[in-house]
């Protein structure tokens, strides 16, 4: 059952709270912040809490700045690490304009629309994201540096890694802020690590994704350690993704990706929406994808996807159907990265998935051999492509990708192409340490 706005003035009561802060997510995928006191509870849970848009990127001009803040009830939790005398609690938001419609700017808003549009199809989305994430020590000035001193691999027990402690008390935290976590571990590179919660559906899992980034940042400073979501901060190690899990449920509550009678026990529909997904797997990943430093991981020898192509074996393709069945049937896009707006992300793949059920698509045959041994032509044969290979392409895909614009909306759509844009353009002018290692002597 869900929290209503009674249960939140009962809880901020109970639980002793004094500040809430009203919290939402912008285009880029960035957490904001309002803070109230309990004494503003009522004022806010009645929607009438407003902000300055104009000074969020992406948002609005100044000439049309009033934003409205709709919390969520549902989202309340209050933050296990603050004391519990004069408590902090959080409240997820809805964006509105002064009119009082919704504000397409929102990434909730357009993952909700897409939501509604599967929900008209019948279908409910569930989410299981497994996010990696980077602890490193920080300087004597208390600034992130990219070292770290543990010597761990994948699922290694290691006494001496600091960063196990700073793992147990996040994994400690988010139970305490109701996550069910699922498996915790040491990733393949040094200092890099995996918690892993229980599916959910899309929305809450979206808003999980946020709140987990914020656990993970703020209990690693408490251990003196820094946490990175970057997607590639060290080269020659593997980077940090975020594989997102998705499977569609029937409103009775049966998934509909299985059925025992079809071929590898993958209904209709699922290959419908693994088609849907490889159709705009190029678009997807400039949402899923969005930095410039994502496109380091998307590189041959590191576990990361570079090929469009899907699999029920092996790790290597852009897709992989894990071997479970029954209400574990799913699908595995493993190109996405923590960097990524999860809204958006979400809404993105959601969307290609319904396109495939609607037309009908059906993927190519099953990549079972490793795509990595393959010659070009052996690919090209196969119609296997690869993935955009930086920022720049990505976006020249997404523009032409209808389905995907749709995802985003209009508003949503124009923005992050403007700052995306400008972004490639900042790094693209740049002069690296790579050029004057290789040019500077050489000519
Ligand atoms: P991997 O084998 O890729 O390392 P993990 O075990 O780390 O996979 O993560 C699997 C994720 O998939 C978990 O978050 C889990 O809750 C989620 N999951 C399980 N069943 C479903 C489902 N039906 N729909 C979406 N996600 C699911
Ligand atoms: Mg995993
Ligand atoms: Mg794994
Ligand atoms: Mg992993
Ligand atoms: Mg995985």
């Amino acid at each position: 059952t869900k929290l209503t706005n009674d249960d939140v003035r009962q809880m901020c009561k109970d639980l002793n709270v004094k500040f809430i802060r009203l919290q939402f997510t912008d285009i880029f995928g960035v957490l904001k912040n309002v803070a109230i006191t309990v004494e503003q509870l009522d004022k806010a849970l009645d929607g009438e809490m407003m902000f300055d848009g104009s000074s969020i990127e992406g948002f609005v001009r100044i000439e049309e700045s009033d934003m409205y803040l709709r919390p969520d009830p549902s989202t309340f939790v209050v933050f296990p690490w603050k004391p519990r005398e004069g408590g902090v609690a959080r409240l997820i938001c809805d964006i509105y304009n002064p009119d009082g419609t919704p504000f397409f700017g929102d990434p909730r808003y357009a993952l909700k629309r897409a939501l509604a549009e599967a929900e008209q199809m019948g279908y409910v989305m569930n989410v299981g994201p497994e996010a990696e994430f980077f602890l490193f020590h920080v300087d004597n000035e208390g600034r992130p540096t990219t070292k770290t001193h543990d010597k761990a691999g994948y699922f290694d027990m290691t006494p001496i890694d600091l960063g196990e402690n700073a793992r147990r008390d996040m994994v400690l935290t988010l139970e305490q802020m109701g996550f069910e976590i699922e498996a915790s571990h040491h990733e393949v590179a040094p200092g890099q690590h995996e918690i892993d919660f229980k599916y959910a559906d899309a929305l809450d899992m979206a808003d999980k994704i946020m709140t987990f980034k914020l656990v993970v940042r703020t209990i690693a400073q408490r251990h003196g350690l820094h946490a990175t979501f970057m997607p590639k901060p060290v080269f020659g190690i593997n980077g940090s993704g975020m594989h997102v899990n998705q499977s569609l449920i029937t409103l009775d509550g049966k998934n509909a990706f299985y059925d025992p009678d079809a071929p590898m026990g993958l209904s209709k529909v699922c290959m419908n929406y693994i088609a849907g997904l490889m159709n705009h797997a190029d678009a997807i990943t400039a949402i899923a994808n969005p930095t410039v430093n994502s496109y380091k991981r998307l590189v041959a020898g590191y576990e990361a996807p570079v090929y469009v192509a899907w699999s029920g074996r092996n790790r290597s393709p852009l897709i992989r159907i894990p071997a479970k069945r029954g209400m574990s049937t799913r699908v595995e896009l493993r190109s996405p990265d923590p960097s990524c707006n999860p809204y958006l992300a979400l809404a993105a793949c959601l969307h290609a998935g319904l396109d495939g059920i609607k037309k009908g698509m059906t993927p190519p045959p099953a990549t079972d051999r490793n795509i990595y041994e393959m010659t070009l032509a052996e690919r090209q044969e196969l119609g296997i492509s690869n993935l955009p290979e930086n920022l720049s392409e990505a976006l020249k895909v997404l523009a032409a990708d209808n389905v995907i614009k749709e995802a985003l909306g209009p508003h949503i759509f124009e923005r992050f192409i403007e700052a995306k844009s400008i972004e490639w353009d900042r790094y693209r002018m740049q002069v690296s340490s790579w050029e004057l290692d290789e040019y500077l002597e050489k000519f």
